[in-house]
């Protein structure tokens, strides 16, 4: 609105933006982030990068830093998985309810869960009330800011028949955790399991991640059978949907199609007890020896890069940075930034 209106002299309008850290996370509370917000927006994905990309890595390196990045999370993520089948938590309460988590989340979603659990001991169930939407409970929180103890008031309403509930934290909607007011409010009701609509896929331990599927390293592919099928059958379905997403009734009649496909593998997986823990996370481990490939898709370095921001010789230097040698162009760190935000897309997607 101030680019489009021109309205930079406004004051009112410049104080609402400088602390756009204060409203903003209001109106994005309701929404599925994974609990990600705006004033972190780079943390994370930096922290994806740290040591392998700097402001002066060029677009060369940053694919091939990209697969090892990639790669070595892969791995961690595959130690974990290993760490969530071989070990569990111990449930600080005596709930079912933690106990179903317990069950199928891994250990650092678990974690993130048990702690609503125990904090539901700062929750008090001041009052009910019946309204259109079933019974809505008010809850006092007691709750710690800048070391003095205060009350926060929070309203949960829960329509019995359906077991469904929503808190004015918007904890779950935004975090994808359920809240201690909640849980309080469905100890109350004597409530013993969550539906499975508060256990999502894709925290569980026994999840498919599709990522580990996403070849990555073009130079010197060496892809597992697994790895070709998927690519094949993604082209096709590809090609199917280009052909027939302006035909309707074709369109519903392969969808419903795939859906029976889905089901009835499914099915067949569960009864011979294959639904585990993908182990094909190796694949990309596998293809990494070939990321420094010289074939005829190798990775180059454009014809020339053009720099931005202050001089080289000013700048502050990060230790990775100055240990780097040979470094024919320099990625602008706008690009990184922009580099950093596909990224971001992409694993949005995923
Ligand atoms: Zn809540």
């Amino acid at each position: 609105m101030i680019k489009k209106y021109n309205l930079y002299d406004n004051e009112w309008l410049a104080g609402l933006y400088d602390n756009k850290e204060r409203w903003v996370p209001c109106f994005l509370k309701t929404t599925f982030w994974t609990g990600m917000s705006t004033t972190q927006r780079s943390e994370s994905i930096n922290a994806f990068f740290d040591g392998y990309v700097h402001s002066k890595t060029t677009l060369k390196q940053f694919v091939e830093q990209y697969e090892r990045a990639l790669r070595n999370k892969v791995e961690k993520e595959f130690q974990a998985d290993f760490k969530s089948y071989s070990q569990m938590v111990p449930c600080a309460m005596h709930y079912e309810m933690e106990k179903q988590y317990q069950t199928v989340y891994t250990i650092s979603k678990f974690r993130e869960v048990q702690e609503e659990f125990v904090g539901k001991v700062y929750c008090d169930l001041i009052c009910a009330s019946e309204g259109f939407l079933g019974m809505t409970y008010e809850v006092h929180e007691d709750v710690v800011y800048e070391e003095r103890s205060t009350k926060k008031t929070f309203f949960v309403s829960f329509q019995r028949d359906k077991c469904e509930f929503t808190c004015s934290c918007h904890f779950f909607e935004f975090r994808g955790i359920i809240c201690r007011h909640a849980i309080a409010v469905l100890i109350r009701n004597n409530v013993k399991k969550v539906p499975d609509r508060y256990i999502l896929k894709r925290w569980r331990r026994d999840v498919s991640r599709a990522h580990t599927r996403v070849a990555v390293n073009y130079a010197g592919l060496v892809s597992t059978p697994g790895q070709l099928m998927y690519d094949k059958m993604c082209q096709r379905f590809t090609t199917l949907a280009n052909m027939t997403a302006d035909d309707s009734l074709r369109a519903s009649a392969i969808l419903d199609w795939i859906d029976m496909q889905c089901e009835q593998t499914m099915a067949s997986k569960s009864s011979h007890g294959s639904n585990v823990i993908p182990l094909h996370s190796t694949q990309i481990s596998s293809r990494a020896d070939a990321t420094q490939g010289t074939g005829s898709g190798s990775v180059r370095d454009p014809e020339c890069a053009k720099r931005k921001g202050r001089p080289r010789t000013l700048r502050k230097k990060c230790p990775l940075e100055s240990s780097s040698k040979n470094v024919p162009y320099v990625l602008g760190k706008q690009l990184t930034l922009e580099l950093n935000s596909c990224v971001i897309c992409l694993f949005g997607s995923w």
